[in-house]
């Protein structure tokens, strides 16, 4: 018996966005010096006026506060991830919101609902605390808004919005999957000075998806998992059946990043407006086109819709400090 009331109502969509789940493993602790101390706001931007992505640290009301945002372990994550980044796309980087002071300006968000709320939309939980994002105030038409929310969620590890919504929260679930063999919490948030892993790769993955790649023009674009490219499990954006092990943004350069993409493209990462050296001012398809809608009665979500990208990418050697 369905009672419980979904207090979101999911727009309809064309197409999926990419979604993360993990193969288990690994172990470690990440964290590293404490930083800044705790904001609740968008702080004053170092390049205001400037595409750029900002970082969430949200908690759902009944779940532990472990300060991830003050104590050094999402900047330290984040670091990583740039470096994985810049080594796999010729020194690209995200333009990540910074502060006056030069520091990643990382949010606390304390959710007004229980984790629960969140994780019953299961694959569409990104657009519930996309809402709740919204609504708090993080709602900067130059910004995307990368969250790590510590919670759980049933189906994935992490959601990017659909290729052509130009919807501007990306999600990364740090619980997802629990209890499951695949449990998203099993793979450690890596230090700056560490090699980046998965988590590095699926904050990176999950933006450029935000980002409106990988797009359907490409050659290699795996048709069945739209957004995504099928050829090389060492691509950024693959996803398929072999582990998914990024280190290369577009192989080839002929999908989403660089020199050789199809001139049928619209979209090249290389030219996007978040990415540093920029080189272009393309912003995502859609993007802020449109705002996202409470529901005031229930609705069950169509089957079809479930289907979804499973990534398979499996678990690493333990961190290797440089
Ligand atoms: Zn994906």
């Amino acid at each position: 018996m369905l009672t419980t009331i979904r207090w979101f109502r999911l727009n309809a969509l064309l197409v999926l966005g990419g979604v993360l789940a993990a193969c288990g493993g690994g172990g470690g602790n990440p964290g590293s010096a404490p930083s800044d101390s705790r904001s609740l706001a968008d702080r004053p931007d170092r390049e205001p006026g400037l595409y750029q992505v900002h970082v969430i640290y949200a908690v759902p009301s009944d779940r532990p506060d472990r300060r991830l945002d003050v104590d050094g372990t999402l900047s330290g994550s984040l670091a990583s991830a740039q470096a994985f980044f810049a080594d796999a796309g010729e020194g690209i980087a995200l333009r990540l919101d910074e502060t006056l002071a030069g520091a990643v300006d990382i949010s606390f968000l304390a959710l007004p609902r229980p984790d629960a709320d969140y994780a019953e939309f299961g694959l569409f939980a990104r657009e519930a605390i996309q809402s709740e994002v919204l609504n708090a105030g993080f709602n900067d038409g130059r910004k995307l808004y990368l969250v790590y929310y510590d919670g759980t969620n049933p189906a994935a590890c992490g959601g990017a919005p659909p290729l052509t919504t130009g919807d501007p929260v990306t999600v990364l679930y740090l619980n997802g999957l629990s209890g499951t063999a695949e449990a998203c919490e099993q793979n450690p948030l890596r230090r700056a000075d560490e090699t980046a892993g998965y988590w590095e790769w699926a904050a990176i993955h999950e933006v450029v998806h935000a980002l409106g790649f990988a797009d359907p023009c490409g050659p290699n674009h795996a048709e069945e998992r739209p957004g995504h490219t099928g050829d090389l499990n060492f691509d950024l954006m693959y996803a398929g059946t072999e582990p998914w092990l990024p280190t290369v943004v577009d192989p080839g350069q002929d999908d989403y990043f660089g020199a050789n993409v199809a001139a049928g493209c619209a979209r090249n990462l290389l030219l996007s407006a978040f990415i540093t050296p920029q080189s272009g001012d393309q912003v995502p398809v859609n993007f802020r086109s449109r705002v996202p809608q409470f529901m005031a009665q229930s609705s069950a979500m169509p089957d079809a819709r479930r289907a979804h990208v499973l990534h398979q990418g499996c678990i690493l050697p333990p961190p290797q400090t440089e």
